[in-house]
């Protein structure tokens, strides 16, 4: 069966990651989104098991020292992961996967996983960025400035990536993420994959 990638899609909080990978995910119903544990408290609108499981610190350090995480990681000052399980299921029936973390948890899987594609969203400046984060409406003063006092060490990391997608217009850059996708799944190996008839028949056959 075709090996299913992890794209890994990291940016500094208000970049517009979020509105990204919700407009991809209704795009290709082919890539499937890990919801992550996290310690933080849901925003107005956040649904438990849909944006995240929501869980207390003992939780997650319970599931931690029972090594239920692939990753995790403490992001603003809340902690953060990906469950080793769904990963694990949802490779083994061949889906593609998208991982929303930032770029503690993105070294930490691509340590596990070689082949994962690293995608990293740039705001158009850090003007942009604030009033993004502001404009989102959902946060606090003090998380806001924690964030925007982050943002800077956020992006120092984006030479670690594989992709980089500056989000001005949504549009575009909804297209960028569509196409790095898609330029994923024509590599050599997923195309033998794919079309492995088709590939043994071209090769060995007789015409
Ligand atoms: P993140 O998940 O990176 O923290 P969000 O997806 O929550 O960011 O976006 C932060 C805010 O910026 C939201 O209010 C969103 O509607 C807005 N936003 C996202 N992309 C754009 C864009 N290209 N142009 C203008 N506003 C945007
Ligand atoms: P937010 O609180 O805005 O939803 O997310 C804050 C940061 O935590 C974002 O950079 C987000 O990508 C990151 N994050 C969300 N889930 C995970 C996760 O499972 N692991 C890691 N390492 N980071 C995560």
């Amino acid at each position: 069966m075709q090996q299913g990638t992890i794209f890994i899609v990291v940016a500094p909080s208000g970049a517009g990651k979020t509105t990204l990978v919700n407009a991809l995910l209704d795009a290709d119903p082919h890539v499937k989104l890990s919801v992550s544990y996290t310690t933080r408290t849901p925003r107005e609108g956040e649904v438990n098991g849909q944006h995240y499981h929501f869980v207390s610190r003992d939780v997650f350090q319970a599931m931690t020292n029972q090594g239920e995480f692939l990753e995790s990681a403490e992001v603003y000052g809340n902690y953060y992961g990906t469950s080793q399980r769904w990963i694990a299921e949802q490779l083994a029936m061949g889906n593609d996967i998208l991982l929303e973390i930032d770029w503690q948890g993105a070294l930490q899987v691509r340590k596990l996983f070689e082949d994962a594609v690293g995608i990293f969203i740039l705001p158009p400046s850090l003007t942009a960025l604030e009033s993004r984060l502001r404009g989102r409406g959902k946060d606090s003063e003090e998380t806001i400035q924690r964030r925007l006092a982050a943002a800077r060490d956020d992006i120092s990391h984006v030479d670690e990536f594989d992709y980089v997608v500056v989000n001005e217009s949504l549009d575009v850059a909804l297209a960028d993420l569509i196409a790095i996708v898609h330029a994923q799944r024509l590599r050599l190996l997923n195309q033998v994959a794919r079309y492995s008839a088709l590939f043994t028949q071209l090769k060995g056959g007789s015409f």
